[in-house]
């Protein structure tokens, strides 16, 4: 698998795709969309408390990038809160440490330590409704069911 430099790595994909506000009516066309990059920052600074050396480390990345990206994300996070956004998180420089499949008939998320394997069907239900969370998430799909 090509691997580039520029790449941030990611320890986790999130559970969700993203937020809709309670009392707004949803307008994807006003959508803010958080970078996988931005998210992680936002995963290992605001919610495991690491900080800004210990999350360059891990995501192999400098010092000054990870203040410009947490940056960024506070600002959309901030605008989403205040202005009754959508936000979708999707796309970003970056690569996974793991490869992540889920199975869209019964939720079921799939970790395979090596990129090489593709499950066939999905070990909790048997279902051959199996989806790769980096279409889902890095390459943006509008394919599957949860996305669409
Ligand atoms: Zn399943
Ligand atoms: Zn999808």
């Amino acid at each position: 698998m090509p691997r580039s430099k520029n790449l941030r790595t990611l320890q986790e994909l999130p559970i969700v795709k993203g937020f809709r506000p309670l009392w707004m009516r949803t307008n994807y066309r006003q959508a803010i969309t958080l970078n996988l990059e931005e998210y992680e920052v936002i995963r290992l600074i605001d919610y495991e408390n690491l900080i800004q050396e210990q999350v360059a480390d891990l995501m192999k990345v400098s010092r000054p990038t990870v203040t410009r990206i947490y940056e960024s994300a506070r600002r959309k996070l901030g605008t989403a809160l205040v202005e009754g956004r959508t936000f979708v998180i999707e796309g970003g420089d970056v690569q996974m440490s793991n490869t992540y499949y889920q199975c869209e008939e019964c939720q079921h998320r799939i970790v395979l330590e090596n990129h090489e394997d593709n499950p066939r069907v999905c070990p909790a239900c048997g279902s051959d409704r199996i989806i790769s969370l980096a279409d889902c998430f890095i390459r943006g799909c509008r394919r599957c069911r949860r996305c669409n």
